[in-house]
């Protein structure tokens, strides 16, 4: 069995861990990065790219590149890639085959299995179809754990002191805040809260939507109605709001961003921190709510608080650090660095799952919590709740059903998720029928529905016929995931992708050898064991290297097939055969 590595699957960015010598370190990319941009793309010629390649080339390909897909999970949106279309979990597995990857490239051994970590907040659907995309990326989900707890873990590792922690986490997409008691060997969740649609984008959106208006008054000339605009609007905006973060004003440029009646029209403006926080204020409000409920359902009191850590990049904004400030009055630890704490603590996970030795202080227990309450839907439309949020997980809850009519061989459920009293207003996280119950009188038969949620936080549910002690069929059918055919076909798909990235790779090595090889038996022709050779021997020379140059032509490594790739590696041998008593 290899390792198992820990993987920060984010809105923004991805970062890969893993343990080595009892602690956990993040694992640089192909690129040499520390974290990979959570892009993909498809280029015109149906590469397809994954990171810093997909993003830097985003702007001039549009509607070739998808970014923060993690907003998508759980949802049954189709994102439209050059023509085809794509679920959110299959784009979500490619950037996972890229980490797991890279992660093969460092460890020099295959990867197959992962701990991924998700926002507290997400809901099942949400859960499900994360693990989904593991699977299609040939990754099995040891663990789903989510990432406020895992960067406590990360914290643990060098405190191990009790205390209670508030892990504040805004990343690109998502806001969530977990309570967190570390202490005899164990962190225990207390509680967690948050927004699944509020992140960094949002900031970086009102940034786009004042410089669009702005341009808009200016010129008359609607940037937004332009994708490739609002792309290069977009990457401007993030780039001024990290600015903004160590400086006081920043300065926009975009030079021919449209084109008028006279010509070129370029974008200038300038943007103040006080200007930007002006703006995004609400913004920054709405994460408040979350803060106050968590604390009520902790039963804590913002002043029980030991420390607070700072997660996910965007709260690196200082209007956000002020805000904690104020709500807790304790000063956000800077042990971490917010960019890689996830993953960090991931890994620890996964060392434990995978039975690595870990060093002291790092065998901290986790106990999580379920977010959100589980319910099913009881007459009139009323949600009754079955597990509370907050429970600590796993658990389950079992409860008996019966019939309302006589004879009734069949029973419908529909189970929720939310904290709402109304069915309707809660997520349907899946219906299910409890088939073959026995011909009886209403009321009679005794059927005992078991919900369980599991240490992921995936709800499974099962069915016992009271009467029989026999299980009952049930059939759970989720609103938004994929159906095992569907994960099959899309694991088998992104397999090809690897085998295209195996001979991309394969033709850039053999494009490089290539040229090496030209280039060591031009020195070595050149030097007084070339010049000594007899005629004949050169001419031989000569004309390998000719055939290796008609080989190399115009070649690179994207227009190249698998035959390309052995031609030209045989037409270096060839060449080396012919050199070797110069070399
Ligand atoms: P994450 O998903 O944790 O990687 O968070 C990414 C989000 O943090 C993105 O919206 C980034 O634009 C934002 N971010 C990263 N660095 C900074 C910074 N220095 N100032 C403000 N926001 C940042």
């Amino acid at each position: 069995m290899g390792r198992v590595i820990g993987i920060d699957l984010g809105t923004t960015n991805s970062c890969a861990a893993v343990i080595e010598g009892g602690h956990p370190v993040v694992i640089p990319n192909a690129e040499g990065q520390r974290t990979t941009p959570s892009v993909v793309a498809f280029a015109k010629t149906g590469e397809r790219l994954v990171g810093e390649p997909a993003k830097r080339q985003a702007v001039t390909n549009a509607a070739g590149t998808v970014a923060s897909v993690k907003r998508l999970m759980g949802t049954d949106t189709q994102i439209s890639l050059n023509g085809k279309n794509y679920a959110p979990q299959q784009i979500s597995a490619f950037i996972l085959q890229k980490l797991k990857a890279d992660a093969e490239a460092y460890l020099g051994e295959p990867v197959t299995e992962a701990v991924i970590t998700v926002p507290a907040y997400f809901g099942d659907a949400q859960r499900q179809a994360t693990k989904d995309a593991g699977r299609i990326a040939g990754l099995t989900v040891r663990r789903i754990i989510n990432e406020p707890t895992a960067a406590s873990l990360a914290y643990g590792l060098d405190g191990g002191q009790p205390q209670t922690v508030m892990v504040y986490d805004l990343g690109g997409g998502t806001f969530d805040v977990s309570l967190i008691r570390i202490g005899d060997g164990v962190a225990q969740v207390l509680a967690t809260c948050g927004d699944n649609h509020l992140g960094g984008d949002d900031f970086d959106a009102r940034i786009v939507a004042w410089l669009a208006q702005g341009f808009q008054k200016e010129h008359g000339v609607d940037l937004m109605a332009d994708p490739i605009a609002v792309q290069r609007l977009r990457q401007e905006a993030e780039g001024a709001k990290k600015a903004l973060s160590a400086a006081l004003q920043t300065v926009i440029d975009l030079p021919f961003i449209a084109t008028g009646p006279q010509g070129p029209l370029h974008l200038h403006a300038e943007l103040t921190r006080a200007g930007f926080d002006a703006m995004t204020a609400d913004l920054v409000e709405r994460t408040a709510l979350p803060v106050r409920n968590a604390l009520q359902d902790a039963g804590l009191a913002a002043n029980d608080l030991d420390q607070v850590l700072l997660v996910g990049g965007a709260t690196r904004i200082p209007a956000v650090q002020a805000k904690v400030l104020r709500m807790v009055d304790v000063a956000p630890s800077k042990a971490l660095n917010p960019d890689e704490c996830v993953a960090l603590g991931a890994a620890v996970q996964a060392g434990r799952l995978g039975g690595e030795a870990l060093a002291a202080g790092e065998g901290l227990l986790l106990l999580d919590v379920t977010p959100l309450t589980l319910s099913i839907e009881t007459v009139g439309g009323v949600a009754t709740h079955l597990i509370e949020r907050n429970s600590t997980i796993p658990t389950r809850y079992s409860r008996v059903f019966t019939t309302a009519a006589p004879f009734q061989s069949t029973v419908e459920i529909k189970v929720l998720q939310g904290e709402r009293q109304l069915a309707r207003d809660n997520t349907l996280i899946g219906n299910f029928t409890l088939t073959g119950i026995k011909r009886a009188w209403a009321g009679v038969p005794q059927i005992e529905v078991t919900f369980d949620i599991d240490a992921n936080g995936i709800v499974k549910v099962s069915a016992k016929d009271l009467d029989t002690g026999k299980q009952q069929g049930i059939t759970i059918t989720g609103t938004s995931n994929l159906s095992e055919a569907e994960i099959e076909r899309a694991a088998r798909d992104a397999a090809l992708y690897t085998g295209q990235d195996r001979e991309r790779k394969a033709a850039i090595e053999a494009l490089n050898a290539a040229e090496a090889a030209l280039y060591r038996v031009d020195a070595a022709l050149g030097g007084p064991a070339g010049k000594a050779l007899p005629r004949e021997q050169k001419a031989h020379i000569k004309e390998a290297q000719k055939a290796l140059e008609r080989a190399l032509r115009r070649k690179t490594a994207e227009a190249m097939t698998p035959a390309d790739t052995d031609a030209l590696t045989a037409a270096r041998t060839a060449l080396e055969a012919a050199a070797a008593p110069l070399l």
